[in-house]
């Protein structure tokens, strides 16, 4: 009984600091506003959740105005081309879920009449869309009690009750202490305020403890040892890979290739290139054709999630682009296309 007592002035503490003290946000619905009949619209909680992964609110909501001033719906998203889709998330990174976006568009207005599926359940058989963001929108968009558990929710748990299991494996233990806590009572605010603690408050480093609505039951925070938690097990250090990246021109001309569907970077816009091995390569036997090709003096560096990259940037010149297939882009015109982030950075070295 006491334990309920608990729980409930817990979900009533982290509701009452979300109404103070909870993100703006420009595809949140605040509490008043709510209050006042305004509804999430599910299109737009779906691009964010999708596009703000695995990135910063900083750096991620320009791309979000953009695509939502480009495309109002769900239905414009699905009738644009995917090259369009691919340009205007160029720098967001991990363009698997960009391609998925435009395949989920096409979905949501082929097979469900232009609307997402109002339950967690439903929205779960769309392609990209997985379990935290399928809890996420299921909860804001339909106040379906779900069980929200991002990064900073892990957080935030794993101090609460002191979770031992190191992270990734000690994922399962921290939704169990979560799904304690979840509420009928404005489930999509629950799930939001729980994940703005864990941005604003709960923070890695040095978490604000004492502006925290839950601090009087933490137990990390009653025993001082709030970042120990979460448990990580330590981190390998990332393998190195090597490539090369060619760059021809043409009077004002510059040759490109889209990469590949399937694999890193697939659909994306780039520079003919060799593969990234573990060693070292010559690397002109796999130029796009023979020049005098001239090596930058600093190789590109850029670090994915698993490995982390250096390629050489090798510039050459040619009178003809005949013969030679590929996109030849007006070099003015070069940012326009699905150039992702490590691209961009060779194109910068010259
Ligand atoms: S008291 Fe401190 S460690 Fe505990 S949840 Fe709040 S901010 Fe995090």
């Amino acid at each position: 009984m006491k334990k309920q007592m608990d729980i409930h002035k817990l979900r009533a503490d982290l509701l009452g600091w979300y109404d103070r003290e909870g993100r703006m946000l420009p595809w949140r619905i605040r509490p008043e506003d709510r209050a006042r009949g305004v509804t999430a619209d599910p299109y737009k909680v779906w691009l964010s959740e999708i596009m703000l992964q695995q990135t910063t609110i900083a750096h991620g909501a320009p791309y979000w105005m953009r695509i939502v001033d480009e495309f109002p719906t769900v239905t414009d998203l699905a009738d644009a081309s995917r090259d369009h889709i691919l340009a205007m998330w160029a720098g967001l990174g991990y363009y698997a879920r960009a391609r998925n976006l435009h395949k989920c568009a096409q979905i949501v207005r082929d097979a469900y009449g232009g609307r997402f599926p109002e339950s967690e359940a439903g929205l779960l058989q769309l392609p990209g869309i997985g379990p935290y963001t399928a809890a996420t929108m299921a909860a804001i968009c339909f106040d379906e009690p779900t069980n929200i558990v991002d990064g900073n929710v892990e957080r935030v748990i794993s101090r609460m009750f002191r979770v031992e299991a190191p992270l990734p494996k000690g994922k399962s233990a921290i939704r169990k202490y979560a799904a304690t806590l979840v509420t009928d009572d404005r489930p999509g605010d629950y799930g939001q305020a729980l994940m703005d603690l864990g941005a604003n408050v709960c923070t890695p480093k040095s978490p604000h403890c004492g502006m925290c609505p839950w601090s009087w039951a933490c137990q990390a925070n009653r025993a001082g040892v709030e970042t120990d938690y979460p448990r990580r097990i330590k981190k390998h250090t990332l393998p190195i890979r090597y490539g090369a990246v060619f760059i021809l021109r043409c009077g004002d001309k510059v040759l490109l290739e889209r990469r590949p569907d399937k694999g890193l970077l697939g659909g994306m816009t780039g520079f003919p290139g060799t593969e990234w091995g573990e060693v070292p390569e010559a690397p002109l036997r796999d130029a796009p054709v023979k020049a005098e090709w001239t090596k930058e003096p600093a190789p590109v560096r850029h670090v994915f999630t698993h490995f982390k990259l250096r390629l050489d940037v090798y510039v050459g010149e040619i009178e003809t682009t005949s013969g030679i297939d590929g996109i030849w882009a007006e070099s003015s015109g070069v940012g326009t296309y699905a150039l992702p982030t490590v691209m961009r950075k060779c194109l910068k070295q010259i």
